[in-house]
C-alpha cells in the first residue's frame, strides 16, 4: 500500500486523506496546530463560542452532486442544515434591502423600492434562475446535468454579467438602496456573476449552514479520516520536504522527526509552502502567474466579537455602510454584523453573541501583519478601530451599542500567523469580472510524486474549493498508482463537480 503524506490537515489536506483512505493508501496527516480544520474553526472565549467560518456552505441541497461529495467527507447527511430566512440585509437611511430565500420576494422588494429599474430588475432575476439551472437546482431540472443546448439558452441570460464587476451591475440601477446591496456582499471588484451565483446557490437551499457549524463541521470530518484509519499528527508544523531525483522522499518536521513517503500533498497555503517547505521555483507556473498578476487580488478581514444583553434588533448578517474615516483604514465600504440565535450554545442563556467584520485589501491586510510587530501599537491600533466600530453600530442601534462588552479583536495578521499566508487571506484570489476561473492542476512539474491540494487551485476558492482539490490530488495519485494496475476505488463513480465550473 503506497504511503501518502499530507502537509496541512484543514479542508483541502482532510479531503485528500479521506479520499486517499477510501482508495486504499496508507495516510499521516501532518498539521501545525492542535487540531485539524485549518480555516475552519471558532474558539471559545468568556462563555461564548465564536465562529470563524461558515456564512454560507455550498451544497447543502440533497440533490446537488456536492452533497454528495460533503457525505463522502462525513460533513452532511444526517446532519441538521439551518436555511437562513436571508443570506444578508442592506441597510441604508432606515431603509432594508434583503436577499430572501425566495428570489420572487426579491424581485417585489427591488421594484417596491424603485420601480424605475424594472427593466434591469428582470434582467437579474432572470439571470438568477438562469444560474439555478445551471447549478441544476432548478425546480423543473433538479439534479441534471446542463445539456449543450441548455447551455446555449441559458448562456446569454448570464454572460452580459461576466464581463461586468459588481460594482458596474450596481451602476446599472438608480436605486441607491439596490446599487448598496448589490455591492455590499463581495465588494464592487468582484465579478458579478459570482454575485449571481452566490444569490442563486442561496436561493435554492444549497447554501445553508450545518448544525454546529465551522468547528463542528471539522470535527466531523476528522473523525470520518480517522475512523477510515488515517492517522492525524497535530503539533506537528513541517519544516521541510526533501527531494531527491525528482521524487519526494521525506517530509521532516520542525522536531527533526523524519517521516518517509511514496506520495506528498501539498495541503497548506502555497504562498508559504513554496519558498519555505520547497525550493520557490518549483511552484506551478500557471499559480505563480496569478500570484503576480496585480489583478488577482487577496484580501481579509478585521473582526470584533462583543457579548451583548437580550436579542439583537435583527435577523441574519446586517450590512452597514462604513463612515469615510473608517473606509479610508480598511479600503472598503461596509460592517457586517452577523449573530447567531440559531446556535444557542454559542452563548450563555439571556446572552446574545455579536460578530462584526470589515474586509481588508491585499495592501491594508501586509499593514497589519506589519503592525504586529509592535504589540503595543498593534494592539491599541485594534482597540481604537473596535471603538469606531461601536460607534458605527450605535449610529444605528443605540440601546444595542450600550449593551456591548468586547470580548475578542482580531486581524489579517491572526490568520496569518495562523495558516502562514503573507497576506493573512483564507479565500483564494477574489472572482474578478471576465476572466473564466480554471482549476489549476495539482501536479508539481518535475517531482513526480509531489501534489498540490488548496483552495488557492481555484478562484475564489472557500469550502468546497479546498475539498475538491483533495479529490483532485487523489484523482492523480491512483492515475499514476494505475500504471501499477492498482484496482478503481468505488467512490470514483461519484461524478467529478468542479464546485465553479
Ligand atoms: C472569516 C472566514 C469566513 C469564511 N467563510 C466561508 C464561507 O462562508 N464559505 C466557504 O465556503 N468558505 C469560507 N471561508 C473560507 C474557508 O475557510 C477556506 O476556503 C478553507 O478553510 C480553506 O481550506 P484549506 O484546507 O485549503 O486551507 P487552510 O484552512 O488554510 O488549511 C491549511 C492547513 O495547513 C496547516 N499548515 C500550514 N503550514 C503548515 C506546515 N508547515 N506544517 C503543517 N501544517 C501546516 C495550517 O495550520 C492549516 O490547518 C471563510 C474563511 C474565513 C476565515
Amino acid at each position: 500500500m503506497a504511503k501518502v503524506v499530507i502537509v496541512g490537515g484543514g479542508v483541502a489536506g482532510l479531503s485528500a486523506g479521506i479520499y486517499a483512505r477510501l482508495s486504499g493508501f496508507e495516510t499521516e496527516i501532518l498539521e501545525a496546530h492542535g487540531k485539524a480544520g485549518g480555516n475552519l474553526t471558532g474558539w471559545d472565549r468568556e462563555g461564548y463560542h465564536i465562529d470563524n467560518c461558515i456564512h454560507w456552505l455550498t451544497g447543502t441541497n440533497p440533490v446537488t452532486e456536492m452533497y454528495k461529495m460533503w457525505e463522502t467527507l462525513g460533513v452532511l447527511g444526517g446532519v441538521e442544515v439551518y436555511q437562513p430566512e436571508t443570506l444578508y440585509t442592506y441597510s441604508m437611511s432606515g431603509e432594508t434591502l434583503s436577499l430572501s430565500r425566495d428570489i420572487g420576494m426579491l424581485e417585489q422588494d427591488m421594484l417596491f423600492y424603485s420601480e424605475n429599474d424594472d427593466k434591469e430588475i428582470f434582467l437579474l432575476i432572470d439571470a438568477i434562475k438562469a444560474a439555478k439551472a445551471f447549478c441544476g437546482i432548478s425546480a423543473d431540472s433538479n439534479d441534471k446535468r446542463v445539456s449543450t443546448a441548455e447551455v446555449i439558452r441559458l448562456s446569454p441570460r448570464l454572460l452580459r454579467y461576466f464581463v461586468m464587476t459588481a460594482g458596474e451591475l450596481a451602476q446599472k440601477f438608480h436605486s441607491p438602496l439596490i446599487r448598496g446591496f448589490l455591492r455590499s456582499l463581495l465588494g464592487e471588484s468582484f465579478g458579478a456573476i459570482a454575485l449571481i451565483f452566490v444569490f442563486a446557490t442561496f436561493c435554492s437551499d444549497n447554501g445553508g449552514i450545518p448544525a454546529g457549524s465551522s468547528c463542528a463541521m471539522a470535527k466531523r470530518m476528522t473523525e470520518r479520516y480517522t475512523d477510515l484509519g488515517g492517522v492525524l499528527r497535530c503539533s506537528s508544523p513541517v519544516r521541510e520536504i526533501c527531494i531527491d531525483r525528482k521524487k519526494a522522499r521525506s517530509v521532516i518536521l520542525q522536531n527533526g522527526r523524519n517521516v518517509d513517503a511514496d506520495y506528498v500533498i501539498l495541503a497548506c497555503d502555497p504562498a508559504c509552502a513554496f519558498g519555505r517547505l520547497l525550493n520557490s521555483r518549483l511552484m506551478p507556473r500557471k499559480l505563480m502567474r496569478r500570484y503576480r498578476d496585480r489583478s488577482f487580488r487577496r484580501f481579509s478581514s478585521f473582526h470584533c466579537a462583543f457579548s451583548c444583553e437580550g436579542e439583537l434588533p435583527f435577523r441574519g448578517d446586517l450590512i452597514l455602510d462604513l463612515p469615510d474615516d473608517l473606509r479610508n483604514e480598511f479600503q472598503s465600504d461596509y460592517l457586517v454584523l452577523r449573530e447567531f440565535s440559531h446556535e444557542r450554545s454559542f452563548s450563555p442563556e439571556g446572552k446574545q453573541l455579536l460578530q462584526t467584520i470589515c474586509f481588508c485589501d491585499e495592501d491594508v491586510s501586509r499593514r497589519f501583519i506589519r503592525l504586529k510587530g509592535n504589540k503595543v501599537e498593534y494592539c491599541r491600533y485594534k482597540e481604537d478601530l473596535r471603538d469606531r466600530i461601536v460607534e458605527v453600530i450605535r449610529g444605528q442601534f443605540p440601546a444595542l451599542a450600550a449593551s456591548l462588552t468586547p470580548i475578542d479583536c482580531w486581524t489579517p495578521a491572526t490568520y496569518s500567523r495562523y495558516t502562514h499566508s503573507p497576506t493573512g487571506s483564507y479565500m483564494s484570489f477574489a472572482f474578478s469580472a471576465g476572466r473564466l476561473p480554471r482549476f489549476i492542476g495539482g501536479r508539481v512539474k518535475g517531482v513526480g510524486n509531489l501534489l498540490l491540494a488548496t483552495q488557492w487551485q481555484q478562484v475564489p476558492g472557500g469550502l468546497p474549493s479546498a475539498a475538491f482539490a483533495g479529490q483532485m490530488a487523489v484523482r492523480e495519485m491512483i492515475l499514476l498508482e494505475s500504471r501499477k494496475k492498482a484496482p478503481r476505488p468505488v467512490w470514483q463513480n461519484e461524478s467529478v463537480e468542479n464546485p465553479i465550473a
